[in-house]
C-alpha cells in the first residue's frame, strides 16, 4: 500500500448526488466512497469509485486496502481486513466475524453512535454506526488509511465484540455527555464549578486572576480579549497597528461554547466572529478561527488569528495536511469525543478528532506560524508575550469599535 487514502463512508442513502455535493465541501475528493446502503441509486458520471452493500459476503481490495462486506460467517471472509461493513451488530455471528477479521474500522448502518476504540485479537478496532444520508444525525465518516497509520488507539481493555448486550451502552462514546446535557437542561447539574475554582480561573471575568487590561469588549454571554503571547506577523501588524490575535471567551466557566454553551452563548459568539471578520477584511486580512473542544478544558476559548488574504489557501491546505499527518480523522461534522475545530476564512469548517493521549495543543498555532514564516513563534506563546500588552489591547479596542455590534 502506498500513501494514505481517504475513504468517505456514508450511511444508507436514497440520493448519491447529495453525497458528492457534501464530499466536495471537504475541499478535496475522497479516493472512494463506501456506502452502507444498497445500490438503488445512480452514480454521477466521472465520480470516484463507489462500493455498495450488495448483501453478499466478500472481501475487496482497493489499492491494497482490504474492505470486507459481511452479513454472516463464511469462508470467503478472511482477515485481517482494514474496514468491515456489516448490516447489523445484533447477532453473535456477526460479532464473531468482527473478531475473526479484526478490522481497523467496523461500520454499521442505523442510528449514529461510536464505541470507544477497543482491542480484539491484539488489533485496535473503531466501531461506528452511521445514520441515514441527509438525516440530522452524523451520516458520513472520513477514514484516512494507509501505511504506518494506526487508526485506533484503544483506551480500554474491553473487547466490544464479547460484551453482553446489557453492558454495551457503557462503551458508547458520548453517552455520559448526553446524560450531562439532559441534566443541564433540567437544571439538575451537580457539576457547577466551585467558587474556589472560579477564583483561580484567569478566564472568569469576575476572578481576581483575570487579566482585565486585555479585555476588548464584553457581551452578555461572551467577551473578546487579546491573546497573551499573540502571533506577531509584521505584515498583519502594519495593517492593523496591533497583533490582532484575539480570544473569544464564554462568560460562564464552561469547557466549550460549541459543546456546553446555551444557544444565546453560541449566537453571541457567532456575532463576534462575524464582526471580527469584517474588521480584518477591511485591512486585506482573513480570520482563522480555532478551538480545542475537550471535556477537560477548564474554561473554553476560541482563538482568532488574522492572516493576509493571500495566505488563505496555503493555511487551509497546511492545516488539513498537518491534521492528517498526525493520524487524526477529518470530518465535516463535530465527531464524538474530543475534537479540534478550525475555520479558515469562509472555507468549510474542518473538524479533527483528537487522539486520547499526546494532544498537540500548539498544532494550529504552529501551522499558522509556518504559513506566515514565523517558525520561531510556533512553540511557546509565553516567549511571545508583548512588552506592552495593555497598549495592544487598547489599539485592538479602537480598531474593533466601528464593528462592535454591542454598541447598536
Ligand atoms: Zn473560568
Amino acid at each position: 500500500m502506498t500513501g494514505t487514502k481517504s475513504l468517505l463512508v456514508v450511511g444508507r442513502s436514497s440520493s448519491l448526488s447529495e453525497i458528492f455535493e457534501h464530499s466536495s465541501q471537504f475541499g478535496f475528493k475522497p479516493d472512494a466512497v463506501l456506502s452502507l446502503g444498497a445500490k438503488d441509486v445512480e452514480i454521477p458520471a466521472e465520480s470516484v469509485p463507489v462500493f455498495f452493500w450488495d448483501n453478499t459476503n466478500k472481501v475487496i481490495d482497493f489499492n491494497g486496502i482490504k474492505i470486507a462486506f459481511a452479513k454472516s460467517s463464511s469462508p470467503e471472509l478472511e482477515g485481517p481486513v482494514d474496514i468491515l461493513i456489516s448490516p447489523t451488530l445484533a447477532s453473535a455471528e456477526i460479532r464473531g466475524v468482527g473478531e475473526k477479521l479484526t478490522p481497523w474500522y467496523h461500520f454499521v448502518p442505523g442510528a449514529y453512535y461510536e464505541v470507544e476504540p477497543f482491542y480484539s485479537n491484539g488489533r485496535g478496532t473503531r466501531l461506528v454506526s452511521l445514520g441515514p444520508v441527509g438525516s440530522s444525525e452524523k451520516w458520513a465518516h472520513l477514514v484516512q488509511i494507509g501505511l504506518n497509520v494506526t487508526p485506533a488507539r484503544p483506551s480500554t481493555g474491553v473487547n466490544f465484540y464479547n460484551v453482553k448486550a446489557s453492558h454495551r451502552s457503557d462503551l458508547v462514546w458520548g453517552e455520559p455527555e448526553l446524560k450531562r446535557a439532559s441534566q443541564r437542561s433540567n437544571g439538575q447539574s451537580n457539576e457547577k464549578p466551585s467558587k474556589k475554582q472560579k477564583r483561580a480561573c484567569y478566564m472568569c471575568l469576575d476572578s481576581p486572576a483575570a487579566t482585565q487590561e486585555l479585555v476588548v469588549a464584553t457581551g452578555s454571554h461572551v467577551y473578546l480579549s487579546t491573546a497573551r503571547g499573540p502571533i506577531q506577523c509584521e505584515k498583519v501588524m502594519a495593517q492593523l497597528g496591533c497583533a490582532g490575535h484575539v480570544l473569544l471567551i464564554p462568560r460562564t466557566h464552561i469547557p466549550s461554547i460549541a459543546r456546553n454553551g446555551r444557544s444565546e452563548d453560541q449566537l453571541e459568539l457567532r456575532k463576534f466572529e462575524i464582526a471580527l471578520g469584517s474588521m480584518y477584511r477591511q485591512h486585506g486580512l482573513e480570520p482563522v478561527t480555532y478551538e480545542f473542544v475537550r471535556d477537560r478544558t477548564v474554561h473554553g476559548h476560541t482563538q482568532v488569528v488574522p492572516i493576509p488574504a493571500s495566505a488563505v489557501d496555503q493555511a487551509l491546505q497546511q492545516m488539513q495536511s498537518a491534521i492528517v499527518n498526525r493520524g487524526m480523522p477529518l470530518s465535516r461534522q463535530p465527531p464524538a469525543g474530543d475534537y479540534l475545530v478550525v475555520r479558515v476564512s469562509a472555507q468549510p469548517t474542518i473538524y479533527a478528532q483528537l487522539p486520547f493521549r499526546d494532544v498537540d495543543l500548539q498544532l494550529p498555532r504552529a501551522v499558522l506560524c509556518k504559513v506566515l514564516g514565523l517558525e520561531d513563534q510556533a512553540a511557546d506563546w509565553k516567549q511571545c508575550i508583548l512588552e506592552n500588552e495593555a497598549k495592544d489591547a487598547q489599539e485592538t479596542q479602537q480598531l474593533f469599535e466601528p464593528f462592535n455590534f454591542l454598541n447598536t
